[in-house]
């Protein structure tokens, strides 16, 4: 049987727990440092492709400031995070942008939008509305 260890770092919850797992023949042995059965899934998931939220900003025109906070809507994988900074490199929003507004959907192909995370007034002869 060929054995290996692995590392990982739950990111399901903010306690971030320290998880050595044991493998044999690709298959989940046992597990340590673990606070809860969540990991379970986190560690399989990681095994097959690892998945992340991905929260960054975009640039926008037109608010009180220069970049917009944005977060996709669902985990993406993890080798796609570049792929869709590279992306969102080219946007540039235009205020008024509400809080969940869809900025781009379905973005670099991956099923998940980006969506804003908070809102933007539009700036107008120096008030926000
Ligand atoms: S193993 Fe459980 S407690 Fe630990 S980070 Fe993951 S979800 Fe949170």
């Amino acid at each position: 049987m060929a054995g290996e260890s692995k590392h990982f770092t739950c990111v399901i919850c903010p306690i971030g727990c320290e998880i050595d797992v044991q493998l044999e023949d690709g298959n989940v042995v046992s597990t340590e440092g673990n606070k809860c059965a969540k990991s379970e899934e986190f560690v399989l998931q990681e095994l097959k492709e690892p998945m992340r939220i991905l929260t960054t900003t975009i640039r926008i025109r037109g608010a009180k400031w220069a970049m917009l906070p944005v977060r996709t809507d669902e985990p993406i994988p993890k080798r796609l995070l570049f792929k869709v900074i590279e992306e969102l490199a080219n946007i540039e929003m235009q205020a008024p942008v509400k809080v969940s507004d869809v900025i781009v959907s379905d973005v670099a192909g991956t099923g998940a939008n980006i969506v804003a995370t908070r809102n933007m007034k539009r700036e107008e002869k120096g008030k926000f509305v």
